[in-house]
C-alpha cells in the first residue's frame, strides 16, 4: 500500500525536495493534494507529473490559469485561502506534509489534525504560535506528528527507544548562518543579498533571513519545548558551523545521543514520509576521514538578541511566542523588501513583545487576535 501524501506548500524549498523524494519512491508514495500560494507554474507543472486528486492555489487570481492548464486532466482544482482548510478536511490522504510558511500553515495543519490525518511538520510556526493547543489534538486524536526540521528530527531519532528514559536535556546545534562571528557595526549594513546566503543549507526567503538573525534558533527552541515536552531549562543551543550533528539528547547518566549526516533536507524529510522505517537513498555520505574537525562555541546572545527573545518568549509562555512570531514575520517581510536593516528587526520583536497584552492560557481564537495585534503594531513600526 502506498502511502497518500498531501503536500501544503508543494512549491517552496521543502515542498519541491520533498516532490523529488517522492518521485525517487514511487513504490512507496503517491501524491493526493499540491497547494501553493502564488506560484501557478510551478503547481502545474507538478500536478501534470504527480497527478495528484487535488490541488490549490491560494492566490485567486492565478485560479483560472490552473484551471484552464489542468482542464484535460482529472485533477480538481480550489482557488483562496479557505480551500486549503477544505482540502485539509478530505479523507483521501493518510499524511500531511506541513511545508507552508508561517503562521499561514496553522490552520490548515489543525484541520488535518483534526480530522486523524498522521503529520510530517515542517512549518515550525505553527507549534511556537499554538504548540499547547496543536499538541493537545494531536494526542486527542490519536495522531503522530514527526518532526521535518532536521534537529528535531534528529532529537526525535535518538528518542526512539528511550520512551522510560528521562531526558536531562536536549542539545540544538545551530550553523550560526552567514553572519556568525560579526557584531552590530557589521550587521548594520548588511543586505538582504547577503542573508540569503546560507553556508550550509538552501532554503526559502523567511527561513534564510531567520537563521541569519539567530530567529530560526529562537523559534526551534520553542519547537522542541512542544514537541517532545521539555521545560525551557532543558533545552540548549549551541553552535556548530558545520552542520553534521543535526543534534543531540543528553539523558539522566551523562550519556549524549546524536544524529549526524551531512545536511541535506531530504534526509529528515524522507525520514518522516517513509516513518517508522528508513529507505534507501543515494544521496552524499559522510566520511570522517576527511572531515577537518567538528566545532562547537556558544551563540552570541547579546549581538544576536534574536535568540535571547526567543528565550523569553519561551520562558513567559502563554501567547507571548504567538507574539515574537508575528512580530518577526513582519520584521522579515520589511528586511526583505528593504524596508528596513537587518538590526531593525530585533528592535521590532522586542517592542511588539513590550507592547501587546499578555495572555497566560489563549484559546485559539485569542492566538489569532494575538497574531493580529501583533502584525498590526509590527507594521506601524515600519509603516507597511
Ligand atoms: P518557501 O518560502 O520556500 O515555501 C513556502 C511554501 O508555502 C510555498 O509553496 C508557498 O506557495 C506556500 N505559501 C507561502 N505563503 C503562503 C500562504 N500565506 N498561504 C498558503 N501557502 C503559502 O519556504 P520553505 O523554506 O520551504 O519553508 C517551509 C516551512 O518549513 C517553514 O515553516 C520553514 O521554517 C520550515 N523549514 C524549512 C526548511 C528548509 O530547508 N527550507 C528547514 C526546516 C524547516
Ligand atoms: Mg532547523
Amino acid at each position: 500500500m502506498k502511502k497518500r501524501i498531501a503536500i501544503f506548500g508543494s512549491t517552496g524549498s521543502i515542498g519541491t525536495q520533498a516532490l523529488d523524494v517522492v518521485a525517487a519512491n514511487p513504490d512507496k508514495f503517491e501524491v493526493e493534494i499540491l497547494t501553493a500560494r502564488s506560484n501557478d507554474k510551478l503547481l502545474v507543472q507538478q500536478a501534470k507529473k504527480f497527478h495528484p486528486n487535488a490541488v490549490v492555489i491560494v492566490d485567486e487570481s492565478r485560479y483560472t490559469a490552473v484551471k484552464d492548464a489542468l482542464s484535460s486532466t482529472h485533477v480538481k482544482v480550489f482557488g483562496g485561502e479557505k480551500a486549503l482548510d477544505e482540502v485539509a478536511a478530505f479523507d483521501t490522504y493518510d499524511m500531511m506534509l506541513a511545508a507552508i510558511v508561517g503562521f499561514a500553515g496553522l490552520k490548515s495543519t489543525l484541520t488535518a489534525i483534526e480530522s486523524g490525518k498522521a503529520i510530517a511538520l515542517a512549518n515550525k510556526e505553527t507549534l511556537v504560535v499554538a504548540g499547547d493547543i496543536v499538541m493537545q489534538k494531536a494526542v486527542e486524536k490519536r495522531v503522530p506528528v514527526i518532526p521535518v526540521d532536521s534537529e528535531h528530527s534528529a532529537i526525535f531519532q535518538c528518542l526512539l527507544g528511550e520512551t522510560r528514559n528521562k531526558i536531562e536535556k536536549v542539545i540544538l546545534t545551530a550553523s550560526g548562518g552567514p553572519f556568525l562571528g560579526k557584531k552590530p557595526n557589521f550587521l548594520v549594513n548588511v543586505k538582504k543579498e547577503h542573508a540569503l546566503q546560507h553556508p550550509n543549507w538552501s532554503m526559502g526567503a523567511k527561513i534564510s533571513v531567520d537563521s541569519a538573525s539567530l530567529m530560526n534558533k529562537g523559534l526551534e527552541m520553542i519547537e522542541a519545548r512542544w514537541l517532545f515536552n521539555l521545560q525551557p531549562e532543558q533545552i540548549q543551543v549551541i553552535v556548530h558551523p558545520e552542520s553534521i550533528i543535526h543534534s543531540m539528547v543528553q539523558f539522566e547518566d551523562g550519556s549524549i545521543k546524536a544524529q549526524m549526516g551531512l545536511p541535506d533536507m531530504k534526509l529528515p524529510i524522507q525520514y518522516a514520509l517513509a516513518f517508522p522505517h528508513r529507505i534507501p537513498n543515494t544521496l552524499p555520505r559522510y566520511d570522517f576521514t576527511r572531515s577537518a574537525g567538528l566545532h562547537f562555541e556558544q551563540p552570541d546572545i547579546k549581538t544576536f538578541r534574536n535568540l535571547a527573545l526567543a528565550g523569553e518568549a519561551l520562558h513567559r509562555a502563554g501567547n507571548m511566542p504567538c507574539i515574537l512570531n508575528a512580530a518577526n514575520e513582519i520584521a522579515v517581510y520589511g528586511f526583505l523588501r528593504n524596508r528596513i536593516g537587518f538590526l531593525d528587526m530585533m528592535e521590532i520583536v522586542e517592542r511588539t513583545m513590550d507592547k501587546i497584552s499578555f495572555i497566560q492560557h489563549p484559546s485559539l481564537e485569542e492566538y489569532f487576535e494575538s497574531d493580529a495585534a501583533a502584525r498590526n503594531f509590527a507594521a506601524s513600526l515600519i509603516h507597511i
